[in-house]
């Protein structure tokens, strides 16, 4: 399966579609997404253009920098595409943001650029929102129990 826009047989105008993909129609490694993400869909067609705006949100799993606990976080992005009708003289042609499609295509297939904008979603620093106090909102474990860690690692850096 594949999350494919039938650009061919699409109406003039603008539409919302609402979907939902799991990790096997992404081709996203198991057991990095909790459930299947939502994916809404914002099209405007026109004669030889379509745009598409995308926001996909759910819920990964991602290891705890601190603890190593694995534990969970939401997730919302989304992207934006403009899909231009190429002439017949034109080659195909793709940038980042802007596809061409021919007048014989009868879907685009957008699953990669699903797939890569789930995956950028994994943040540099892996850890849970703090409380407060400054304890792991997921884990529960407080300040006192890092620094002994945080500190040897310190120590480490200083020897190079
Ligand atoms: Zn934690």
């Amino acid at each position: 399966m594949a999350i494919k826009i039938n650009i061919g047989s699409l109406n003039d105008g603008s539409q919302v579609l609402e979907l939902k993909s799991d990790e096997k129609e992404l081709g996203i490694e198991e057991g990095f997404l909790k459930e299947p993400v939502s994916i809404k869909l914002e099209l405007f067609k026109t004669t030889h253009q379509l745009d598409l705006k995308a926001e996909i949100s759910g819920i990964i799993f991602l290891e705890c920098d601190r603890c190593l606990d694995r534990f969970e976080q939401k997730f919302s992005t989304s992207f934006q595409l403009v899909f231009v009708q190429q002439t017949h003289r034109e080659e195909a042609f793709s940038e980042d943001d802007i596809r061409s499609y021919s007048s014989h295509m009868k879907s685009v297939d957008i699953t990669t650029d699903i797939r890569e904008a789930v995956i950028l979603t994994v943040p540099m620093r892996k850890i849970p929102e703090e409380k407060p106090d400054g304890s792991c909102s997921w884990c529960g474990r407080t300040k006192e129990f890092w620094k002994d860690i945080l500190s040897e690692k310190d120590d480490d850096n200083d020897n190079d």
